[in-house]
């Protein structure tokens, strides 16, 4: 058994990345591959949770497995979760070490189901949502994961998938599942940029956040017009929308150019224009190899899909090498074959 620790994260696939990902999730993933031994997965079966189109989840499957190959995740490292049927059997046996109590008190299922109920009062809410933190229990249990880099908003799942660990650890008497940890790290909160009231996402719509494969002409537009200012900053404090022009420039510009342009806010002298096209020349040529790598790969697509395919199929043996222990350890039967 491999002595280095692993590490453990998942994406859902709900479309194209934005910067906001790249700063706050992927590009750690990126860097933790130097000193882990690091499973991520594209996990189609979470999406399933809320109402989707079948052709639609398909397209975005394979679409998130291009971009964070473009991002520099390894192929050997990433797999799609329905590849890999056996997270499916996990979540059915932590399912009953579960109560129901507890997963009705998490928050995103609360936040989620609302959601759901406002759209339409009769919209369908399905048991799935509520079982969502059990797959993902499974997900990173069932690879033994040490550490799972997530955002904060994810802090009760995984406390929930230590009490799952703790729970069937007690109940078949072993210590068979490790309690893994989460990995905070000091990723930014990057802000949408026509609401910098609310953190970048894909819901907010088109206008609100920088997707990596947006082209020059719409990154540049979508920061020349950023808002800089939402009316209610205390006097004498940076505002959100001013600082998140600071966040992308800091991680997509040189030191220099992000230093003297701060200087040049503490003195009053800064015109938010120059501060904007800097901000939109860092970012246009930070995101440049990666889109150059997201056409290379997205014109050989049979070619990336073999090998995603491949490595889901090598990391499926580690999967079903904890269900044959599981299966053991909780009196279910294993076909010896
Ligand atoms: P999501 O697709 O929203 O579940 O996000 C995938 C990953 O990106 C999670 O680890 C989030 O914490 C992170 N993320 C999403 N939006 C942002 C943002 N605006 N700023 C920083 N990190 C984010």
């Amino acid at each position: 058994m491999s002595t280095q620790k692993n590490v453990l994260s998942c994406l859902q696939p709900t479309g194209e990345l934005h910067v906001g990902n790249y700063l706050g999730a992927i590009k750690n993933m990126v860097q933790l591959q130097q000193d882990y031994r690091c499973s991520y997965g594209v996990v189609d079966y979470h999406s399933m949770t809320m109402p989707y189109k079948a052709d639609k989840l398909r397209q975005n499957t394979w679409s998130l497995c291009f971009q964070l190959l473009a991002c520099g995740i390894e192929p050997e490292n990433l797999f799609i979760q329905s590849l890999i049927p056996e997270h499916q059997e996990l979540c059915w046996i932590f399912s009953c070490v579960t109560s129901y109590g507890e997963l009705q008190r998490m928050t995103q299922f609360k936040d989620k189901s609302q959601q759901v109920s406002q759209q339409d009062a009769k919209q369908f809410i399905s048991a799935g949502l509520l079982y969502y933190p059990v797959l993902q229990a499974a997900d990173i249990l069932i690879y033994h994961a040490d550490y799972v880099p997530v955002g904060k908003d994810q802090e009760q799942h995984l406390e929930l998938s230590r009490n799952i660990a703790a729970r069937f650890n007690h109940q078949f008497g072993t210590e068979y599942f490790k309690h893994p940890e989460t990995l905070f790290t000091e990723t930014p909160k990057v802000l949408s940029t026509a609401d910098p009231t609310r953190k970048m996402g894909k819901s907010l719509g088109e206008k609100h956040y920088i997707a990596l494969i947006d082209d020059e002409a719409r990154i540049i537009k979508k920061i020349k017009s950023a808002v800089t200012d939402t009316g209610d900053n205390p006097a004498g404090e940076m505002s959100p929308g001013v600082k998140n022009l600071f966040i992308l420039l800091q991680n997509f510009g040189d030191a220099a150019a992000h230093e003297s342009l701060l200087e040049d806010y503490a003195q009053g002298s800064l015109k938010y224009s120059e501060l904007k096209q800097t901000v939109a020349d860092a970012t246009v040529s930070y995101l440049r190899p990666i889109q150059e790598r997201h056409r290379e790969i997205t014109s050989d697509k049979r070619r990336y899909k073999d090998m995603i395919k491949a490595s889901s199929a090598e990391i499926r043996k580690r999967a079903q090498q904890t269900i044959r222990e599981v299966r053991d350890i909780t009196g279910l039967q294993s076909l010896k074959l």
